[in-house]
């Protein structure tokens, strides 16, 4: 089932009514997945009666402490944002965000929509965790809508791809080769903080002055679609990078000589 691969996620909710009307919203439009990051008030009435009937998606609703969990598995992730942010991201329409994660979904990939809170949207931590951004074009002057209408927006629009894509023959990317497969945003998670341990080890990223390095880099590889081969090859650099600063190899060769 195309529609069940996408799912929505909402971070740090504080008024329940929205995670209700965002859950209606998802019922309309037929999707069925919805994860909440860290709600400040759920279970609660006040959704069931914003629900209006889709109370099932509230019952369903996976609760999970941090984004990373409600990320697991997910091979595209894409964020919405009200505001332009420091480091420009690659940015997707509304309309091509639909087609993006039904083809994807299609394809049997997980794809997370991730909502930030009503009153401060998602941080650039978190923003930094999606492959694409999402504005809706709204009024540049009243740019920010009530999150559970922005739900709406972009379920409509996921909806109307699908119903485009209905008996339409399914594009395959390339012919997959074992490995082939591009790695989950969890496993490129793991990736970065092995990347930022030897990018410090060598000497090449100040902790206590790090800039935008990490966010740049991870703007880079979010772009690349990693392969789960390349990925095993960049975690071995990594790993032989590290004990190259530490000079591990030095004395391994020594111990070969
Ligand atoms: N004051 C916050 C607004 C958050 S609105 C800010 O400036 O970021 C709550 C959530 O609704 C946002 O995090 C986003 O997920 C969604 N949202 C609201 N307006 C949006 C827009 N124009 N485009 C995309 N998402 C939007």
């Amino acid at each position: 089932m195309v529609l069940e691969n996408i799912r929505v996620v909402l971070v740090g909710t504080s008024h329940p009514g929205n995670i209700g009307g965002a859950a209606r919203a998802m019922k309309n439009m037929g999707l069925s997945q919805l994860v909440l990051v860290d709600p400040q008030e759920f279970p609660s009435d006040e959704a069931v009666a914003r629900a209006s009937g889709a109370t099932d998606i509230l019952q369903g609703a996976q609760v999970v402490g941090a984004l990373e969990e409600a990320l697991v598995g997910c091979r595209l992730v894409l964020g919405t944002s009200a505001r332009d942010r420091h480091i420009p991201w690659p940015m997707l329409e509304p309309r091509e965000c639909g087609v993006t994660a039904c083809e994807q979904a299609r394809q049997g990939a997980q794809v997370a929509l991730v909502f930030g809170r009503e009153y401060a949207g998602l941080t650039n931590e978190e923003l930094q965790r999606c492959h694409y951004h999402v504005h809706i074009p709204s009024d540049p002057a009243f740019s920010s809508l009530n999150l559970a209408a922005a739900v709406q927006v972009l379920a409509y629009e996921v909806r109307m791809a699908w119903l485009a894509s209905e008996g339409q023959p399914i594009k395959q990317v390339s012919v997959a080769e074992e490995g082939d497969e591009p790695v989950m945003a969890d496993e490129l998670e793991s990736f970065y903080r092995h990347l930022e341990q030897a990018l410090v080890e060598i000497g090449f990223l100040d902790p206590l002055r790090p800039r935008h390095l990490m966010s740049r880099l991870r703007r880079l590889y979010g772009r690349s679609s990693v392969s789960r081969l390349e990925m095993n090859i960049l975690r071995g650099i990594l790993t032989e990078t590290i004990k190259a600063a530490r000079g591990e190899h030095h004395k391994r060769e020594k111990a070969d000589v």
